[in-house]
């Protein structure tokens, strides 16, 4: 059965006549039929969304609080569901969107809901001027939130939750390729009772609905996670009208693996790192610098672990890699192991040739493809490949590993492996990346700070700083009694 998605607008359902067709990635099959806004479709959700605004901002803490965990309690409640729909309409095995995903957007609505209740502004007396300042944080506006495809819910979540929770009202544009579970989560919001025009979601083509609405003059505030491309344009856009703006984009992050580290621990996270969500994830490890003393035994290692991950149809048991997201994306990945070859790399695995069953075989299947032998200036250990695929490579000593890991234009994270901890405290400042990880990887709390350098983005998101985005620090200054001390008073 073909799903059917509206957009949602001003608490409704509203159909579209023009649909974009998205497919299941594992069987190659058409899933979902996707709204084709356009820029009237964009006018409607602002507008909604601008109407909401002065009441939803003018609730209480308290009620915004309740309201937000009302949704995680009815997302939890339907979690299975999500996580099927999740697998099927983007591809991650469903033990990922089950035990991840779907948790954590979940998990987004709650943290949010808890810390807005701990906000508290700055005053400071001046009593010798007789003058009281103090700062109040006022929520920006209408936010667009723009999202991509490889985790859809988590980072749709991870953006409407603190933008709700601190008074803006939300117009999101998902991705064109998995878009399913944004629109479920709308029934979600209509039943938890969040105010119509507090939330509107528009769906379709990045260039087409997503542009009108980066565009809109009523739109003051952008948060945008996606490839450095449209993240460029986006922000040309937004600097022209002097919108507010946190861009979260690509990664070419790389390990570093010391002649001291637990091969034992590393290796199982490696490949977690390299291979989970197919690759497919702004944090993946796509560069592997391991010190020449160890390589051999490293590769070994890391080969026979990698032999054993089971890729195939995401809904099955034991199945931990499924297919990459889209046919484009999927030849994309095809264009760069040709490249990889035209490089002179050497494949140490072969994810081009699977056995798949009947009906997997249209679907997009790569299996976890290591690479090694390729210079540092290839593409392929420059360019983001976003697919299960990651190049190992030797060092000899520490500059010169962290002039390499350094040496791309991204900067979103990197993986630190040593049991020497003055190496890794004297290491970690010096990579030019958002987060550093230290003996582990995917370790993620919703207080500290993410983001990326560099092509990697601009701004950060995290408890402190979501708050800091998705407010403006106002000052207030009360003069409450005369004095002679200062000539401005
Ligand atoms: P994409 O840039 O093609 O699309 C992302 C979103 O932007 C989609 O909703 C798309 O429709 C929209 N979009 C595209 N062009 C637009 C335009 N001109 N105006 C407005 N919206 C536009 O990215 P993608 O292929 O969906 O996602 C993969 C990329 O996302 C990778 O580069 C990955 O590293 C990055 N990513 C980054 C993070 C992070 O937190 N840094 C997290 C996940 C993914």
């Amino acid at each position: 059965m073909v799903i059917v998605i509206s957009n949602f607008i001003d608490g409704r359902f509203v159909p579209c006549d023009n649909h974009i067709e998205s497919y299941n990635p594992a069987t190659g099959q058409i899933f979902a039929k996707v709204p084709d806004s356009d820029e009237t479709d964009v006018a409607a959700a602002v507008k909604a969304a601008r109407n909401a605004f002065q009441k939803w901002s003018a609730k209480g803490f308290e009620e915004r609080s309740k309201l937000l965990h009302k949704v995680a309690d009815i997302l939890e409640s339907r979690a299975k569901e999500f996580a099927i729909a999740e697998s099927q309409d983007q591809g991650k095995a469903l033990w990922l969107s089950e035990t991840v995903e779907i948790p954590r957007a979940v998990l987004n609505f709650r943290h949010f809901a808890n810390t807005i209740l701990c906000d508290k502004d700055t005053c400071i007396n001046q009593p010798q001027d007789g003058v009281l300042n103090y700062t109040v944080r006022a929520p920006c506006g209408v936010a667009a939130i723009i999202v991509p495809w490889n985790l859809p819910l988590y980072l749709l979540t991870f953006k409407l939750a603190p933008a709700l929770a601190y008074g803006n009202t939300v117009v999101a544009k998902p991705s064109e390729f998995t878009s399913v579970t944004a629109w479920m989560l709308c029934s979600v919001i209509k039943e938890a009772g969040i105010p119509d025009g507090v939330v509107n979601m528009v769906f379709g083509y990045g260039h087409k609905a997503g542009e009108a609405l980066v565009t809109h003059p009523l739109v003051p505030i952008i948060s945008f996670t996606g490839s450095d491309r449209a993240g460029l344009h986006i922000a040309s856009i937004a600097g022209k009208f002097a919108k507010k703006i946190s861009l979260e984009m690509g990664g070419k992050n790389a390990a570093i693996v010391f002649s001291d580290a637990d091969l034992d621990k590393c290796i199982p996270t490696l490949i977690r790192g390299s291979f989970l969500n197919q690759g497919q994830v702004c944090l993946s490890t796509s560069r592997i610098y391991v010190e020449k003393s160890i390589f051999d035994t490293f590769v070994e290692k890391f080969l026979a672990e990698v032999k054993k991950i089971k890729v195939g149809e995401p809904l099955s048991e034991g199945v931990w890699m499924g297919p990459v997201c889209s046919k484009i994306h999927f030849e994309k990945i095809k264009m760069y192991l040709k490249i990889a070859e035209e490089e002179g790399a050497h494949f140490l695995t072969d994810g081009q040739h699977l056995q798949l069953p009947d009906k997997n075989k249209q679907g997009y299947f790569i299996g976890p493809t290591v690479l090694s032998g390729l210079p540092d200036t290839c593409r392929c250990m420059q360019e983001e490949i976003f697919g299960p695929v990651t190049c190992l490579s030797t060092f000899q000593d520490e500059k010169e590993v962290i002039d390499r890991a350094n040496n791309v234009n991204y900067g979103l994270s990197a993986s630190l492996w040593s049991r020497d901890i003055e190496r890794i405290h004297s290491i970690a400042p010096k990579l030019e990346v958002g987060t550093v990880w230290c003996n582990c990887w995917l370790v993620r709390n919703l207080h500290m700070p993410f983001g990326g350098t560099k092509m990697s983005g601009v701004g950060r998101e995290g408890t402190e700083d979501s708050r800091e985005f998705y407010t403006n620090k106002k000052t207030i200054c009360v003069k409450y009694k005369t004095t002679t001390s200062n000539p401005f008073l």
